[in-house]
């Protein structure tokens, strides 16, 4: 049976719940985030601030100079979390299955649903007006047969739009897709395709299956299905967590492997805090750390383990610091969990590669 997957997506959420409760704000760049003086970075800004060249993860400094005129505000989670519950809310009034991966994006699974005459499009568009009409904000939509291509299909038409890709557009739809837009690719496996003369799904399509696994493990399985538009993960309400970690960008850099070392002792003691109030807490199968330096290449290394206690975050550390030797800006510590559904559902690509899709 052919699903009908909408995936909703706020559109520079923070900084619209900012505009929409200070008008004075409105039509001048505005920016969440950290403040430059503490080396924040900017988590989300409107559409003048990005006609600057601003942008999510981008360091606010950099930003200011980008955008003298730049409104920094610091986020307010409270405000945003009661309009994610309201955002919410509307949501189920459709569908019980709703997947949310942030405060203001979510995947729903309307097949069957008898709303709007069963239109997942009418649903969307209705969704969307109610959302401006009750939160006061404006949100885009994706309408497909499944999560990735409804993700794709929601950036297509923003800010305040929608896009429907249909099954039977699906396959003339992928096969000009950059390679980038693909689920779990982020910059790393997409230099790493590009090498390879890989730049579209339909590049990707002329490879065989044995191939990609050869080249990219379990996530060439998932590369094969994604590039011919296939994707069969539900849509789950529940999704459980699947790692936990902690990070902390410095105010100085860290001059070497031993200030990091130093520094790493009270980062596991506000992980360990963490990791204590998960219950019922996961099976831990990985921990890593993480590390960008001072010219921001990052990197991470990554062991077994069972807990956290057994670990031995020096060295691990040290393996990661290694690879550049360089002062570092950022450290992070965390664990992976097992994920029961993981054979049954293939690659995770998520777990592969951690790039984040821009946060708008
Ligand atoms: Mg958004």
């Amino acid at each position: 049976m052919t699903r009908k997957i909408i995936h909703c997506d706020c559109d520079c959420f923070y900084a619209a719940i900012e505009m929409r409760d200070d008008p004075a704000l409105v039509g001048r760049p505005v920016a969440v985030g950290g403040r430059a003086e503490t080396r924040g970075v900017v988590a989300t800004c409107n559409y003048e601030a990005r006609a600057f060249g601003v942008r999510s993860a981008m360091p606010t400094g950099r930003a200011l100079r980008m955008c003298p005129d730049l409104v920094v505000l610091p986020p307010d989670f409270e405000r945003y979390r009661a309009a994610s519950r309201q955002i919410l809310a509307i949501y189920r009034d459709y569908t019980d299955k709703v997947e949310p991966l942030s405060l203001d994006e979510a995947y729903l699974d309307v097949t069957g649903v008898d709303r709007c005459r069963g239109s997942a499009t009418l649903m969307a568009e209705e969704i969307r007006a109610r959302i401006f009409a009750e939160v006061g904000i404006t949100a885009s939509a994706g309408i497909a047969p499944n999560k990735f291509l409804a993700k794709v299909a929601s950036d297509w038409r923003k800010p305040n739009g929608q896009f429907v890709i249909r099954p039977e557009e699906v396959d003339a739809f992928v096969v000009d897709l950059p390679v980038k837009k693909l689920f779990g690719v982020g910059q790393v496996t997409a230099a790493r395709l590009e090498r390879l003369g890989i730049l579209t799904c339909g590049d990707l399509r002329e490879w065989a299956l044995a191939d990609l696994i050869a080249r990219f493990g379990k996530f060439g399985r998932s590369l094969h299905r994604l590039c011919r538009g296939i994707d069969e993960r539900s849509v789950s309400p529940d999704r459980p967590r699947k790692s936990l970690s902690v990070e902390t960008t410095y105010v100085t850099d860290l001059p070497d492997l031993a200030a990091c070392v130093a520094a790493v002792t009270p980062l596991l003691d506000d992980f360990q805090r963490r990791f204590d109030r998960l219950d019922p807490a996961p099976a831990v199968h990985k921990a890593f750390v993480k590390i960008r330096f001072n010219d921001f290449t990052r990197t991470t290394a990554e062991c077994v383990a069972t807990t956290p206690a057994a670990v031995d975050w020096p060295a691990l550390l040290a393996t990661a610091h290694a690879r550049q030797a360089r002062p570092v800006r950022l450290l992070g510590v965390g664990v992976r969990f097992v994920e029961e559904a993981d054979e049954a559902h293939g690659a995770q690509p998520g777990l592969f590669d951690e790039d984040a899709a821009a946060r708008d």
